[in-house]
């Protein structure tokens, strides 16, 4: 193989060979293509596309070059779900034991977040003890003990892509629906569920930001699954406004038990601060909700059954308190201690966080992903660099959501910064920046946009 001669035709829109582009890869991973090349090759890719037969070859040889996992000995089907990342998502931490006490296994690899809030494995580190570096003979005994595991992937899994990406981050080669398919599906396809469900975010949280885009990584990573072999469906969803009420890892993790408790304490957003309730909200209808069907959709595939039918089982799992039991025990085998996180959290409520007030009255018309995002990362929430601490502690947590009614001087947001008290009155402005106030109350939004099948 001579790569140069690749990239010429890959730069005059020709379409190589599954053969070539496996060969492209299998020398990237050995080392023995450099990088300025690999980026040449990443740049002709994002400026010609790829058809979808180059597109498999490249997902399916990545996915090859290093270790791909079979569940064939957990003897019940395997499904899993990948999110392309929001603000305040924490639906993993629901939907993987929600879908585990549905009778699914669910072995799900997970990541840490570089950029403005943590990710799955950030979120779950901020349960004391809970160690989310499983090595792979771990991670396998928790998943067949429990069902599921949040593991941070290893280097054993796709270990092109993590080099791939690395260099896309920085060459300015990352907005590529092939390659974003090959990156994601490599992993997954590796990973080795049986079912693949997506959630691919769309909105001004999003990585996706308009509807078209959107639209088009969802059909394209269900081709993609279905090229190599794996069924899978995508749901388009709603991404302008945060998921729920918390952004911030243990703030996050906190959410995400309530949903899966049905925790009906006193609502955090229903009176002044004083009166807050300190250990758990009202579960969000958005979070609950989508979790159910992302669920749904996972036991429908997993398990051949109707939809209505998985949505009923689910919604059962959840209220019978069987997801709950599946997640307190993923959270102990991976030596997490939940008694501890909720005295954690008791004590950072009792330090009276920062309340941000309405300066007006009006109806909540829209709240700011981005903005939110920006204002956990500033209060320590997030990492700007791979090295950077988090602080699992910071964040924010809303008091109001879309078409809430609030008064003037009423609370909208609590903010917690133990790191960062400095920060707290520019973080205040943002958040109250992020929170539209109108007259008018706003029309109902919808949650999922899209299904694509
Ligand atoms: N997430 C991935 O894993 N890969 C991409 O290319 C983009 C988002």
């Amino acid at each position: 193989m001579i790569v140069k001669l690749l990239l010429d035709r890959k730069r005059e829109g020709q379409e190589l060979s599954p053969d070539e582009i496996r060969a492209l890869v299998a020398a990237y991973t050995r080392g023995e293509v450099p990088d300025y090349q690999m980026a040449a090759f990443a740049m002709a890719v994002c400026c010609k596309g790829m058809t979808d037969a180059e597109t498999l070859a490249l997902t399916t040889a990545m996915r090859d070059s290093g270790e791909c996992l079979s569940w064939d000995g957990l003897q019940m089907p395997t499904a899993d779900k990948h999110s392309t990342g929001g603000v305040g998502d924490k639906l993993s931490l629901v939907v993987q034991p929600l879908a585990a006490a549905c009778g699914l296994g669910v072995p799900s690899l997970t990541g840490r977040g570089l950029g403005l809030t943590g990710g799955t494995a950030d979120k779950m580190e901020s349960i004391p003890g809970y160690v989310a570096g499983l090595s792979l003979a771990d991670y396998r005994k928790v998943v067949a003990a429990c069902g599921c595991s949040l593991t941070v992937q290893t280097g054993e899994i796709a270990p092109a892509d993590k080099k791939l990406y690395a260099l896309r981050d920085v060459t300015g080669t990352v907005p590529s629906i092939p390659l974003i398919v090959a990156s994601i599906l490599s992993k997954k396809l590796a990973e080795g569920a049986g079912t693949l469900v997506f959630d691919v975010k769309c909105g001004k949280g999003a990585f996706m930001q308009t509807r078209p885009e959107a639209v088009a990584l969802a059909r394209a990573l269900v081709a993609g699954a279905k090229g190599a072999g794996r069924k899978s469906v995508a749901l388009v969803t709603a991404m302008d406004e945060p998921l729920g009420y918390t952004v911030g890892n243990a703030l996050e993790v906190q959410e995400a038990m309530d949903v899966l408790k049905g925790v009906n304490g006193q609502a955090a957003r229903s009176a002044a601060g004083a009166q807050y309730s300190r250990t758990g909200c009202q579960p969000v209808p958005d979070v609950t909700s989508l979790s159910v069907e992302l669920a749904a959709r996972m036991v429908s595939l997993a398990r051949e059954m109707p939809l209505d039918k998985a949505r009923e089982l689910c919604r059962a799992r959840l209220a019978d308190g069987s997801a709950y039991a599946r997640f307190e025990e993923m959270v102990r085998l991976h030596g997490g201690d939940l008694r501890a996180f909720e005295e954690e959290r008791r004590r950072c409520d009792d330090a009276e966080p920062c309340l941000v007030e309405a300066v007006e009255s009006g109806f909540v018309v829209s709240v700011d992903a981005r903005k939110v995002a920006q204002a956990a990362f500033e209060l320590g929430a997030g990492r700007a660099q791979s090295t950077d601490a988090i602080d699992p502690a910071a964040g924010v947590r809303l008091l109001v959501t879309h078409g809430d009614a609030v008064a003037s001087g009423q609370p909208l947001a609590m903010l917690y910064a133990p790191m960062r008290r400095d920060r707290l009155e520019d973080v205040a402005r943002l958040v109250r920046d992020a929170i539209a106030i109108s007259p008018a109350a706003p029309a109902a939004r919808p949650l999922v946009l899209e299904v694509v099948e």
